[in-house]
Protein backbone atom coordinates (compact mmCIF):
# COMPACT_ATOMS: atom_id res chain seq x y z
CA UNK A 1 0.00 0.00 0.00
CA UNK A 2 1.14 3.63 -0.53
CA UNK A 3 -0.43 7.07 -0.80
CA UNK A 4 -1.79 8.27 -4.20
CA UNK A 5 -2.45 11.25 -5.23
CA UNK A 6 -5.32 12.20 -7.45
CA UNK A 7 -5.14 10.67 -11.00
CA UNK A 8 -4.78 14.23 -12.83
CA UNK A 9 -1.71 15.20 -10.59
CA UNK A 10 0.28 12.54 -12.47
CA UNK A 11 -0.61 13.93 -15.92
CA UNK A 12 1.30 17.23 -14.48
CA UNK A 13 4.63 17.92 -15.96
CA UNK A 14 6.74 20.39 -13.31
CA UNK A 15 7.12 23.33 -14.68
CA UNK A 16 10.93 24.11 -15.49
CA UNK A 17 12.02 27.07 -14.88
CA UNK A 18 15.16 29.20 -16.65
CA UNK A 19 18.28 27.73 -15.56
CA UNK A 20 20.84 30.26 -13.63
CA UNK A 21 24.19 28.37 -13.39
CA UNK A 22 26.60 26.93 -16.28
CA UNK A 23 28.94 24.64 -14.80
CA UNK A 24 32.73 26.24 -15.12
CA UNK A 25 31.48 29.85 -16.09
CA UNK A 26 32.11 32.08 -13.37
CA UNK A 27 30.13 35.53 -14.52
CA UNK A 28 26.59 34.08 -15.59
CA UNK A 29 23.96 36.98 -17.76
CA UNK A 30 20.85 35.61 -16.98
CA UNK A 31 18.49 35.74 -19.53
CA UNK A 32 16.06 33.40 -19.01
CA UNK A 33 13.18 34.47 -16.64
CA UNK A 34 12.17 37.71 -18.32
CA UNK A 35 13.21 39.29 -15.06
CA UNK A 36 13.98 43.53 -15.90
CA UNK A 37 17.53 44.51 -16.24
CA UNK A 38 17.56 46.79 -13.25
CA UNK A 39 16.47 44.88 -10.43
CA UNK A 40 13.92 45.78 -8.05
CA UNK A 41 13.43 49.63 -7.49
CA UNK A 42 16.07 51.35 -4.75
CA UNK A 43 12.66 52.14 -2.12
CA UNK A 44 11.44 48.63 -2.89
CA UNK A 45 14.62 47.10 -1.74
CA UNK A 46 14.53 49.77 1.50
CA UNK A 47 10.90 48.88 1.87
CA UNK A 48 11.98 44.81 2.28
CA UNK A 49 15.41 46.09 4.26
CA UNK A 50 12.53 47.93 6.84
CA UNK A 51 10.25 44.94 7.09
CA UNK A 52 12.57 42.77 8.43
CA UNK A 53 12.70 44.18 11.85
CA UNK A 54 8.94 43.48 11.50
CA UNK A 55 9.13 39.84 10.52
CA UNK A 56 7.50 37.87 13.26
CA UNK A 57 3.89 40.11 12.57
CA UNK A 58 1.38 38.79 10.05
CA UNK A 59 0.75 40.43 7.10
CA UNK A 60 -2.34 42.18 6.42
CA UNK A 61 -4.27 39.48 5.43
CA UNK A 62 -6.74 42.49 3.29
CA UNK A 63 -3.78 43.86 1.55
CA UNK A 64 -4.96 47.31 1.73
CA UNK A 65 -2.52 49.00 1.39
CA UNK A 66 -0.79 47.25 -1.72
CA UNK A 67 -4.70 47.11 -3.41
CA UNK A 68 -5.20 50.53 -2.74
CA UNK A 69 -1.92 51.89 -4.46
CA UNK A 70 -2.53 49.48 -7.39
CA UNK A 71 -6.32 50.99 -7.50
CA UNK A 72 -4.75 54.58 -7.34
CA UNK A 73 -1.89 53.95 -9.68
CA UNK A 74 -3.67 51.60 -12.75
CA UNK A 75 -7.18 53.97 -12.00
CA UNK A 76 -9.15 50.68 -10.38
CA UNK A 77 -11.55 50.20 -7.87
CA UNK A 78 -9.15 48.37 -5.10
CA UNK A 79 -12.31 46.67 -4.06
CA UNK A 80 -12.02 44.67 -7.37
CA UNK A 81 -8.51 43.92 -6.59
CA UNK A 82 -6.82 40.71 -4.88
CA UNK A 83 -3.20 40.27 -4.58
CA UNK A 84 -1.45 36.86 -5.26
CA UNK A 85 2.29 35.18 -4.49
CA UNK A 86 2.45 35.79 -7.54
CA UNK A 87 -0.45 35.93 -10.32
CA UNK A 88 1.10 32.56 -10.73
CA UNK A 89 -1.37 31.93 -7.73
CA UNK A 90 -4.10 33.55 -8.49
CA UNK A 91 -3.95 31.67 -12.43
CA UNK A 92 -4.06 28.59 -9.89
CA UNK A 93 -6.74 29.90 -7.88
CA UNK A 94 -9.06 30.46 -10.85
CA UNK A 95 -8.52 27.04 -12.59
CA UNK A 96 -9.21 25.31 -8.73
CA UNK A 97 -12.35 27.38 -8.65
CA UNK A 98 -13.73 27.62 -11.71
CA UNK A 99 -12.30 24.47 -13.71
CA UNK A 100 -12.08 20.83 -12.85
CA UNK A 101 -12.64 17.01 -13.79
CA UNK A 102 -15.26 17.49 -16.56
CA UNK A 103 -14.32 20.44 -17.56
CA UNK A 104 -12.42 21.59 -20.77
CA UNK A 105 -9.92 25.00 -20.11
CA UNK A 106 -8.78 26.48 -23.79
CA UNK A 107 -5.74 27.71 -24.79
CA UNK A 108 -3.54 28.77 -27.67
CA UNK A 109 -0.86 26.37 -28.83
CA UNK A 110 2.00 28.20 -27.71
CA UNK A 111 0.55 29.90 -24.58
CA UNK A 112 2.36 30.48 -21.44
CA UNK A 113 2.87 26.88 -19.55
CA UNK A 114 1.34 27.57 -16.33
CA UNK A 115 -2.32 27.37 -17.43
CA UNK A 116 -1.91 23.80 -19.04
CA UNK A 117 -0.11 22.49 -15.79
CA UNK A 118 -2.53 24.00 -13.56
CA UNK A 119 -5.58 22.92 -15.38
CA UNK A 120 -4.13 19.28 -15.72
CA UNK A 121 -3.28 19.22 -11.58
CA UNK A 122 -7.39 20.63 -11.58
CA UNK A 123 -8.37 17.70 -14.09
CA UNK A 124 -9.46 19.66 -17.09
CA UNK A 125 -9.07 18.49 -20.30
CA UNK A 126 -6.64 21.24 -21.55
CA UNK A 127 -7.34 22.15 -25.27
CA UNK A 128 -4.56 24.07 -27.24
CA UNK A 129 -5.42 25.83 -30.22
CA UNK A 130 -3.45 26.26 -33.49
CA UNK A 131 -1.96 29.81 -33.61
CA UNK A 132 -1.16 32.01 -37.21
CA UNK A 133 2.17 33.29 -37.47
CA UNK A 134 2.60 32.89 -33.53
CA UNK A 135 -0.43 34.52 -32.67
CA UNK A 136 -3.27 33.54 -30.64
CA UNK A 137 -6.19 32.61 -33.40
CA UNK A 138 -9.74 33.90 -32.00
CA UNK A 139 -11.84 31.90 -34.80
CA UNK A 140 -9.34 28.79 -33.47
CA UNK A 141 -10.14 29.83 -29.99
CA UNK A 142 -13.78 30.15 -30.14
CA UNK A 143 -14.45 27.28 -32.60
CA UNK A 144 -12.55 25.06 -29.89
CA UNK A 145 -15.20 25.95 -27.28
CA UNK A 146 -17.57 23.05 -26.46
CA UNK A 147 -20.51 22.85 -24.08
CA UNK A 148 -18.21 21.56 -20.97
CA UNK A 149 -15.58 24.56 -21.54
CA UNK A 150 -15.43 27.03 -18.50
CA UNK A 151 -12.19 28.06 -19.06
CA UNK A 152 -10.10 30.58 -21.46
CA UNK A 153 -6.86 32.29 -21.70
CA UNK A 154 -4.85 34.39 -23.33
CA UNK A 155 -1.84 35.77 -22.52
CA UNK A 156 -1.77 39.39 -24.10
CA UNK A 157 1.02 40.33 -25.26
CA UNK A 158 2.00 36.29 -25.20
CA UNK A 159 4.88 34.58 -23.63
CA UNK A 160 7.20 33.44 -24.73
CA UNK A 161 5.89 34.40 -28.34
CA UNK A 162 6.03 38.02 -27.87
CA UNK A 163 2.53 38.42 -30.21
CA UNK A 164 -0.51 40.76 -29.12
CA UNK A 165 -3.82 40.77 -30.28
CA UNK A 166 -5.15 43.87 -31.24
CA UNK A 167 -8.29 45.22 -28.80
CA UNK A 168 -11.29 44.46 -31.38
CA UNK A 169 -9.99 41.03 -31.11
CA UNK A 170 -9.88 40.40 -27.87
CA UNK A 171 -13.10 41.76 -27.72
CA UNK A 172 -14.27 39.39 -30.77
CA UNK A 173 -13.21 36.71 -27.84
CA UNK A 174 -14.78 37.89 -25.32
CA UNK A 175 -18.18 38.65 -27.41
CA UNK A 176 -18.16 35.07 -28.79
CA UNK A 177 -18.12 33.39 -25.34
CA UNK A 178 -20.76 32.16 -23.95
CA UNK A 179 -21.37 33.71 -19.72
CA UNK A 180 -20.64 30.38 -18.31
CA UNK A 181 -16.86 30.78 -19.61
CA UNK A 182 -14.39 32.74 -17.45
CA UNK A 183 -11.63 34.42 -19.69
CA UNK A 184 -8.69 35.33 -17.98
CA UNK A 185 -6.41 38.07 -19.96
CA UNK A 186 -3.00 37.74 -18.47
CA UNK A 187 -1.37 40.60 -18.86
CA UNK A 188 2.17 40.65 -16.95
CA UNK A 189 3.86 42.21 -19.73
CA UNK A 190 1.46 44.94 -20.04
CA UNK A 191 3.16 48.08 -19.01
CA UNK A 192 5.98 47.17 -21.80
CA UNK A 193 3.52 47.87 -24.66
CA UNK A 194 3.53 51.17 -26.58
CA UNK A 195 0.20 50.61 -28.69
CA UNK A 196 -2.07 53.64 -28.41
CA UNK A 197 -4.91 51.05 -28.76
CA UNK A 198 -3.76 48.92 -26.40
CA UNK A 199 -6.09 47.92 -23.14
CA UNK A 200 -4.19 45.34 -20.79
CA UNK A 201 -8.23 43.97 -19.80
CA UNK A 202 -9.84 46.65 -17.28
CA UNK A 203 -12.10 47.71 -20.03
CA UNK A 204 -13.46 43.98 -20.52
CA UNK A 205 -13.64 43.49 -16.95
CA UNK A 206 -15.73 46.65 -16.22
CA UNK A 207 -17.81 45.74 -19.47
CA UNK A 208 -18.40 41.79 -18.81
CA UNK A 209 -19.21 40.01 -15.71
CA UNK A 210 -17.14 36.81 -17.02
CA UNK A 211 -14.03 38.18 -17.89
CA UNK A 212 -10.33 38.77 -15.33
CA UNK A 213 -7.75 40.71 -15.32
CA UNK A 214 -3.82 39.30 -13.75
CA UNK A 215 -0.70 41.26 -13.59
CA UNK A 216 2.38 40.99 -11.70
CA UNK A 217 5.15 42.91 -10.27
CA UNK A 218 7.82 40.31 -11.81
CA UNK A 219 8.32 41.93 -14.81
CA UNK A 220 8.68 45.67 -15.18
CA UNK A 221 9.10 45.99 -11.34
CA UNK A 222 11.67 43.72 -11.39
CA UNK A 223 10.13 41.91 -8.15
CA UNK A 224 9.92 38.31 -9.03
CA UNK A 225 11.61 37.02 -6.08
CA UNK A 226 9.00 38.56 -3.70
CA UNK A 227 6.14 36.57 -5.36
CA UNK A 228 3.77 39.35 -6.07
CA UNK A 229 0.85 39.65 -8.20
CA UNK A 230 -2.65 40.92 -8.44
CA UNK A 231 -5.86 40.66 -10.39
CA UNK A 232 -8.94 42.56 -11.14
CA UNK A 233 -11.64 40.78 -11.37
CA UNK A 234 -15.66 41.16 -11.61
CA UNK A 235 -17.11 41.13 -7.91
CA UNK A 236 -18.45 37.48 -7.67
CA UNK A 237 -15.11 36.29 -9.16
CA UNK A 238 -13.58 38.71 -6.18
CA UNK A 239 -16.34 36.57 -3.95
CA UNK A 240 -14.26 33.33 -4.80
CA UNK A 241 -11.08 34.24 -4.61
CA UNK A 242 -11.68 35.57 -1.54
CA UNK A 243 -13.05 32.30 -0.09
CA UNK A 244 -10.23 30.07 -1.77
CA UNK A 245 -7.06 32.19 -0.86
CA UNK A 246 -4.61 31.72 1.88
CA UNK A 247 -5.46 34.06 4.35
CA UNK A 248 -1.72 35.21 4.50
CA UNK A 249 -0.86 34.39 0.83
CA UNK A 250 1.27 37.74 0.12
CA UNK A 251 4.36 38.37 2.73
CA UNK A 252 4.58 41.85 4.63
CA UNK A 253 7.82 42.05 2.80
CA UNK A 254 6.32 41.52 -0.96
CA UNK A 255 3.38 44.26 0.01
CA UNK A 256 5.68 46.77 1.50
CA UNK A 257 8.16 46.60 -1.54
CA UNK A 258 4.75 46.86 -3.96
CA UNK A 259 3.54 50.06 -2.51
CA UNK A 260 7.09 51.28 -2.55
CA UNK A 261 7.85 50.08 -6.48
CA UNK A 262 4.25 52.29 -7.46
CA UNK A 263 5.95 55.38 -5.51
CA UNK A 264 9.18 55.22 -7.60
CA UNK A 265 9.26 57.89 -9.81
CA UNK A 266 10.04 57.42 -13.72
CA UNK A 267 10.54 53.71 -13.38
CA UNK A 268 8.09 52.30 -15.70
CA UNK A 269 8.55 54.95 -18.16
CA UNK A 270 12.67 54.38 -17.54
CA UNK A 271 11.79 50.67 -18.21
CA UNK A 272 9.67 51.12 -21.32
CA UNK A 273 12.51 53.31 -22.70
CA UNK A 274 15.30 50.48 -22.67
CA UNK A 275 13.16 47.67 -23.16
CA UNK A 276 12.17 49.31 -26.39
CA UNK A 277 15.10 50.79 -27.57
CA UNK A 278 16.68 47.66 -26.95
CA UNK A 279 14.24 45.44 -27.86
CA UNK A 280 14.49 47.18 -31.54
CA UNK A 281 18.95 47.44 -31.41
CA UNK A 282 19.16 43.65 -31.03
CA UNK A 283 16.07 42.38 -33.63
CA UNK A 284 18.16 44.97 -36.26
CA UNK A 285 21.15 43.30 -35.31
CA UNK A 286 20.39 39.92 -35.35
CA UNK A 287 18.02 40.39 -38.50
CA UNK A 288 21.22 41.56 -40.01
CA UNK A 289 23.20 38.78 -39.15
CA UNK A 290 20.52 36.61 -41.00
CA UNK A 291 18.38 35.49 -37.42
CA UNK A 292 14.85 35.20 -37.66
CA UNK A 293 13.36 37.31 -35.16
CA UNK A 294 9.74 37.48 -34.05
CA UNK A 295 8.03 40.79 -32.91
CA UNK A 296 7.74 41.30 -29.72
CA UNK A 297 5.64 43.66 -27.10
CA UNK A 298 6.92 42.20 -24.38
CA UNK A 299 10.64 42.28 -22.66
CA UNK A 300 11.45 39.36 -24.60
CA UNK A 301 12.75 38.15 -27.79
CA UNK A 302 11.69 35.20 -29.83
CA UNK A 303 14.77 33.80 -31.95
CA UNK A 304 13.96 31.38 -34.44
CA UNK A 305 16.87 29.39 -36.08
CA UNK A 306 14.92 27.14 -37.85
CA UNK A 307 15.93 23.76 -36.88
CA UNK A 308 16.22 22.39 -32.99
CA UNK A 309 19.54 21.75 -33.83
CA UNK A 310 20.93 24.74 -34.84
CA UNK A 311 18.82 26.14 -31.83
CA UNK A 312 20.73 23.86 -29.54
CA UNK A 313 24.16 25.19 -31.07
CA UNK A 314 23.40 28.90 -30.61
CA UNK A 315 22.20 27.91 -26.99
CA UNK A 316 25.51 26.08 -26.55
CA UNK A 317 27.54 29.15 -28.05
CA UNK A 318 25.78 31.33 -26.07
CA UNK A 319 26.19 29.58 -22.78
CA UNK A 320 30.13 29.20 -23.39
CA UNK A 321 29.81 32.86 -23.46
CA UNK A 322 27.80 32.69 -20.03
CA UNK A 323 24.55 33.67 -21.76
CA UNK A 324 21.42 31.83 -19.70
CA UNK A 325 18.51 31.89 -22.65
CA UNK A 326 15.50 29.69 -22.31
CA UNK A 327 15.18 26.90 -24.37
CA UNK A 328 11.51 26.46 -25.92
CA UNK A 329 11.67 22.91 -26.40
CA UNK A 330 8.49 22.77 -23.67
CA UNK A 331 6.40 25.40 -25.79
CA UNK A 332 6.54 23.17 -28.68
CA UNK A 333 9.01 25.56 -30.56
CA UNK A 334 12.31 23.82 -30.64
CA UNK A 335 13.68 26.03 -33.46
CA UNK A 336 13.42 28.86 -31.14
CA UNK A 337 15.39 30.36 -27.90
CA UNK A 338 13.79 33.13 -26.11
CA UNK A 339 15.84 35.77 -24.70
CA UNK A 340 15.01 37.96 -22.03
CA UNK A 341 16.18 42.38 -22.85
CA UNK A 342 18.80 42.95 -20.40
CA UNK A 343 21.45 46.07 -19.52
CA UNK A 344 22.79 47.36 -23.01
CA UNK A 345 26.07 45.36 -22.43
CA UNK A 346 23.81 42.82 -21.98
CA UNK A 347 22.38 42.60 -25.21
CA UNK A 348 25.06 43.71 -26.88
CA UNK A 349 26.92 40.40 -25.08
CA UNK A 350 24.18 38.53 -27.18
CA UNK A 351 24.54 40.08 -30.14
CA UNK A 352 28.07 39.57 -30.11
CA UNK A 353 27.55 36.26 -29.61
CA UNK A 354 24.48 35.46 -31.86
CA UNK A 355 26.57 36.79 -34.55
CA UNK A 356 29.56 35.06 -34.39
CA UNK A 357 27.38 31.49 -34.22
CA UNK A 358 26.27 32.26 -37.22
CA UNK A 359 29.34 33.53 -38.68
CA UNK A 360 31.54 30.95 -37.38
CA UNK A 361 28.90 28.26 -36.06
C1 LIG B 1 5.98 35.67 -15.76
C2 LIG B 1 4.59 35.36 -16.15
C3 LIG B 1 3.60 35.09 -15.20
C4 LIG B 1 3.90 34.81 -13.77
O1 LIG B 1 4.19 35.87 -13.03
P1 LIG B 1 4.34 35.77 -11.45
O2 LIG B 1 3.56 36.96 -11.00
O3 LIG B 1 5.80 35.86 -11.18
O4 LIG B 1 3.74 34.50 -10.95
C5 LIG B 1 2.31 34.90 -15.64
N1 LIG B 1 1.99 34.95 -16.94
C6 LIG B 1 2.91 35.18 -17.88
C7 LIG B 1 2.50 35.21 -19.31
C8 LIG B 1 4.24 35.38 -17.53
O5 LIG B 1 5.16 35.55 -18.46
Amino acid sequence: MTVVPRPSILAVEPYVGGESKIPGVNRIVKLSSNEGPFGPPPGAIEAIRAMAAEAHRYPDGGAKAIREAIGARFGLDPARIVVGNGSDELLALLILAYGGEGTELVMSAHGFLMYEITGLWAGCRIIKVPEKNLTTDVDGMLAAVGPRTRLVFLANPNNPTGSILPQSEVERLRLGLRDDILLVLDSAYAEYVTRPDYDAGAKLVDSSSTTVMTRTFSKIFGMGGMRLGWCYAPAPVIDVLSRVRGPFNVNAAAMAAGVAALAEKGWIEKSVAHNTEWRGKVTDALTAAGIKVWPSEGNFLLVDFGTGAKAKAADDAMKQRGLIVRAMGGYGLPQCLRITIGTAEECTMVIEALTAFVRHG
